[in-house]
């Protein structure tokens, strides 16, 4: 048997960071999958929010988080989180985060939606997740206390008592069980490529979503998920992301033929929510949507990445108007986990988007996530500490293993009734007929947590009966005050908590 003090799934930028500040106590063994170049992570683009300019201060950061949440935001959680960020930037430096600095070598602040002041940090102009990544895992491959696996995780190991004890991986030819003497942290990432036009890689089917749900923990809040309001979709059907930060630096949004799709240019930098469901109506009534960057100054230079994929296709960001369209980008639900990732399963942790910790309420502000994903992993690195000592035995299988051919099987079936009845509108109707749909799928996909995840999220949001955030329902457009509150689900109360549905 093999065993590590800590055992983390997932190598993004929350898994690297749990790895990294846990192996100042504990050997760690990181379960990487595919391995951090195919995460979300490697792909943010506009960077890291943290009060850092004069005349800003995290208790602003924390006002427009909560704004940004529409009443479902944990406050207190809130208000450490953006209390740490100063402090993350500065633990992030130290691994070789090469963060963007202005003229005076001061640290570049750009702007995003729904923040009132410019507080977030990039690096190489629109590629910050690639470059954080890169440190983080570069430090993980080094580290004498860390060992990286290029297997998935299938299965959760619990003790008699219920309590996580180890993860079962796949490497494609066997199964293996990795004994964690102290705690198993779960950062498998988010649920976009469930959808099909997602922002997200391939590999974000919500693996720990239901990794964790057989596990017994607690769910929350699965019904929100958020809509990026500027993908461009090309010809190969690859999506990338048209960074916020463009329309910070000055881009907006037309429709074609040049008229701007919001009468007050100020509505370009609305929160997602607002911004996407605008595109999303401009398209219901035949236009299509541009973003218009020719504005903005030194556009390419600012942005290397996005304007040399574009090139690639053929398009100029800094000549014409680039087609957009809204797709799958963050959940803001997930494992109910406070800021140190700890889930009600004893020894289970979830970290990053796998996570739920109440930060992003219904609706996340811009360039939190990364921000989440390095404070739950430097608060997890000090919180396994204190977790007991397990008993190190092999324990018996669990009788439900994620099979991950039966994703890859059951996606082109199962993204397009997500797309559109679990998309950015939603109505009764539509969800029911959804979830009727994906319950019958669990059978012909069995060991599928896509298709898990999926029927999970469906179930969630036909519960909430209103439109508050990035939840939007047509037969219930307006927020409820009954609902101003979070959804729960778990696995022992089959259909939930608070999430009881007969279909
Ligand atoms: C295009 C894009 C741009 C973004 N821009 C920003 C931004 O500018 N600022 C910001 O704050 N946020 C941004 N976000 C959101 C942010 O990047 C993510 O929320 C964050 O990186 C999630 O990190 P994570 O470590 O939780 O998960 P991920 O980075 O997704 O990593 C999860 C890892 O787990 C692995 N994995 C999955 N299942 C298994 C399994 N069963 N076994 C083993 N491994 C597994 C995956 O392969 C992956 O490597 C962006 C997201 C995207 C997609």
């Amino acid at each position: 048997m093999e065993a590590a003090g800590v055992v983390i799934v997932g190598a993004g930028i929350a898994g690297l960071s749990a790895a990294l500040a846990s192996a100042e106590a504990e050997d760690v063994c990181v379960i990487a999958g595919e391995g951090p170049r195919t995460s979300s992570s490697a792909r943010a683009q506009g960077g890291l929010a943290a009060a850092l300019s004069e005349g800003d201060d995290p208790a602003l950061h924390a006002a427009d988080t909560l704004r940004a949440g529409a009443g479902l935001c944990d406050a207190q959680r809130v208000r450490e989180l953006t209390e740490e960020a100063p402090g993350v930037v500065a633990w992030l430096a130290q691994f070789g985060v090469p963060f963007d600095r202005d003229s005076s070598g001061r640290l570049a602040l750009g702007r995003e939606g729904g923040h009132t002041r410019e507080r977030i940090v990039h690096a190489g102009g629109d590629a910050t997740g690639h470059f954080i990544t890169e440190a983080l895992w570069q430090a993980a491959a080094r580290h004498p206390r860390i060992e990286i696996r290029r297997e998935h995780c299938v299965g959760i190991a619990q003790d008699a008592t219920g309590r996580a004890v180890g993860v079962w991986t796949w490497d494609g030819a066997r199964q293996r069980f990795v004994a964690a003497r102290r705690a198993v942290g779960l950062a498998t990432g988010g649920v976009g490529a469930l959808f099909g036009r997602t922002s997200n890689p391939p590999s974000a089917v919500g693996a720990g979503v239901a990794l964790a749900y057989h596990a017994g923990a607690t769910l929350a809040n699965l019904e929100f998920v958020q809509f990026h309001p500027t993908l461009w979709l090309g010809r190969d059907g690859e999506a990338m992301l048209l960074s916020e930060a463009l329309r910070g630096a000055g881009a907006v949004l037309v429709t074609e033929g040049g008229p701007p799709l919001f009468a007050d240019p100020a509505d370009n930098l609305r929160t997602r929510d607002v911004v996407a469901l605008a595109i999303a109506r401009a398209e219901a009534e035949g236009h299509r949507v541009y973003l218009d960057a020719t504005q903005v100054r030194d556009v390419a230079a600012r942005f290397p990445s996005i304007a040399a994929r574009l090139r690639r296709a053929g398009l100029d960001l800094a000549s014409q108007p680039i087609p957009v369209t809204p797709g799958a980008h963050f959940l803001m639900g997930g494992v109910e986990a406070d800021l140190a990732g700890r889930t009600s399963v004893p020894g289970l942790f979830a970290l990053g988007e796998t996570a739920c910790t109440g930060v992003h309420g219904a609706n996340r502000l811009a360039s939190n996530s990364l921000l989440e994903c390095v404070v739950m992993g430097r608060r997890f690195g000090k919180a396994v500490r204190e977790e007991p000592l397990a008993c190190t035995y092999t324990p018996e299988e669990p009788t439900w293993l994620l099979h991950p051919e039966q994703d890859e099987a059951a996606l082109p079936e199962l993204a397009p009734v997500l797309w559109r009845s679990v998309g950015l509108v939603r109505d009764e109707s539509g969800l029911r007929a959804a979830l009727v749909e994906l319950e019958g799928m669990a059978d012909r996909y069995p060991g599928s947590g896509a298709v898990l995840a999926a029927s999970l999220i469906a179930r969630s949001a036909l519960w909430r009966r209103e439109s508050r955030g990035s939840h939007v329902r047509m037969d219930a457009p307006a927020p409820v005050q009954a609902y101003a509150r979070p959804s729960g689900m778990c696995k022992a109360h089959r259909a939930a908590t608070s999430v009881a549905i007969t279909t």
